[in-house]
């Protein structure tokens, strides 16, 4: 099956043997080791040439945990955080925050719409109590980028903490971490670095994360300054996904041995070989293509064909697609086209497309 929704993805045999691994007891010196290369290898991956600037925290989770350990983590007592809203996952960093009542209003916009850069600035002028604004990456809602580096910039420059998901970016969209000044980054497994899910992390400032060790704990299992003081010990405070976490460690060497630009270059191309096919087809993307990403594409549905239809005719055939949300359920279907694909998966996927829009017009 070929998967085409924005993870879990389809990984290489490499990564998938190195999950059968002897037993293991967590708390052995194999298990720090690769522990400390996963850390290793995220920071070359994704700081290159700032690796002594950042830290990685790995959590036993999907991408979830380490968003949110990520946002509970950053403040200190009596701060708050500013979420800037425009997608599913935005919603979703908003309502963590909301839910311990740590927040100020979003900064909310429609999705698929570029955040005001005016407006965040006045936002944090008339907010003194915000110590951490947090933002998406790639908003797997609709495939949007939003503009990191000018968001990132104007945070650092009013002395504030910018938190970024980059869960579905890393991997797949560009991103200067250590050049846009971003303290917390929270990545996971099962997207651009096509490993299996289970896996999340976080890349902090180390500077920063010094800070953190002093901010009060949110919650026993997510916070990072538990882990972190374990970690820089080799160890880890609760039992990894261990198998989970050597195919990860086979997956980043993939990705080193491909390179993050190549890696995102080849995205890029399956993602113009898709966008090219279903305009042939007549079919519409809903973004315009300045604020697209690489590696998922949101479509209107054809005239006529429920989203159900669709996925079922194209699954029969081997490729699985993936579903709007919220107010778009029913009027839209995604395309991702991130993992251990060919380009001939990609043709592949088109000509199922292409029967399949042939049958439900018949
Ligand atoms: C996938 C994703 C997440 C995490 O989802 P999990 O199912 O918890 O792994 C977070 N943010 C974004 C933008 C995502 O695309």
């Amino acid at each position: 099956m070929i998967l085409l929704n924005p993870g879990p993805v389809n990984v290489s045999d490499r990564v998938r043997q190195a999950l059968l691994q002897p037993d293991i007891c967590h708390r052995e010196s194999e298990c720090s080791e690769l522990l400390n290369d996963i850390r290793q290898k995220l920071l070359k991956a994704f700081v290159p040439g700032a690796e002594d600037e950042y830290t990685a925290i790995i959590l036993t989770g999907s991408g979830t945990a380490a968003v949110e350990a990520a946002l509970l983590s950053s403040l200190p007592l009596g701060k708050r955080a500013m979420v800037i809203n425009n997608g599913v996952y935005g919603e979703r960093l908003s309502s963590m925050i909301k839910m311990h009542r740590l927040g100020v209003p979003d900064m909310k916009y429609e999705w698929g719409v570029t955040p005001n850069i005016e407006m965040i600035e006045k936002a944090m002028i008339q907010h003194p109590e915000v110590h951490t604004v947090a933002m998406v990456h790639h908003e797997t809602t609709l495939g949007f980028i939003n503009p990191v580096k000018e968001i990132a910039d104007l945070v650092d420059s009013k002395n504030r903490v910018f938190m970024l998901d980059s869960v579905s970016g890393l991997g797949g969209e560009a991103l200067d971490i250590s050049g846009s000044k971003i303290y917390l980054v929270a990545g996971a497994s099962q997207k651009c670095i096509q490993g299996f899910p289970g896996l999340a992390f976080v890349l902090v400032r180390k500077g920063f994360m010094e800070q953190v060790m002093k901010y009060p704990k949110r919650s026993w299992y997510l916070n990072l300054a538990n882990y972190y003081e374990e970690q820089e010990r080799g160890s880890i405070p609760f039992t990894p996904a261990v198998q989970v976490y050597y195919a990860f460690r086979e997956a980043l060497d993939e990705l080193l041995e491909e390179g993050v630009e190549n890696r995102i270059q080849r995205f890029k191309g399956y993602a113009a070989t898709i966008r090219a096919g279903m305009q042939q087809f007549g079919i519409q993307a809903v973004l315009s293509p300045e604020v697209q990403g690489n590696t998922l594409t949101a479509f209107n549905l054809p005239d006529g064909v429920s989203y159900a239809q669709l996925h079922d005719k194209l699954k029969e055939m081997g490729y699985v697609i993936y579903a709007g949300q919220g107010q778009l359920e029913k009027k839209i279907f995604r395309v991702a086209n991130i993992g251990a694909l060919t380009q001939k998966n990609i043709e592949g996927f088109l000509a199922a497309f292409q029967a399949t829009l042939e049958q439900t017009r018949a």
